[in-house]
């Protein structure tokens, strides 16, 4: 018998691993739920639902702190690699990278 492995995903709000995932989004439960709040109040004012958007709007709320960074001469086969690692983890690579991040400091 063949094991599929199902990776779990950081939530793009919380950092919670979870296999949720909603518009090509991970999200934990309860983040899930308080997008879903969202999507319901965009939709009811007749506005566009972008489930990206609303999480990183949730995010920037939740972490106002939170810190961009520019990483440049990434070795190529390297960034192939993690490309073909978020494909095959139904994760995008900015869950990829804060994965990375987080298991290297210990988090
Ligand atoms: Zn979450």
């Amino acid at each position: 018998m063949i094991k599929k492995m199902i990776h779990k995903n950081p939530c793009a709000i919380c950092g919670m691993l979870s296999r949720v995932n909603r518009g090509g989004v991970t999200l934990c439960l309860p983040c899930h739920a308080d997008v879903g709040a969202r999507v319901e109040e965009l939709r009811a004012a007749g506005e566009a639902v972008n489930v990206a958007h609303i999480a990183r709007a949730l995010f920037r709320e939740r972490f106002p702190g939170a810190k961009s960074y520019i990483l440049r001469d990434i070795p190529e086969d390297l960034w192939t690699a993690a490309q073909h690692a978020a494909v095959e983890r139904g994760a995008s690579l900015r869950e990829l990278i804060l994965t990375a991040l987080r298991r290297e400091v210990g988090e």
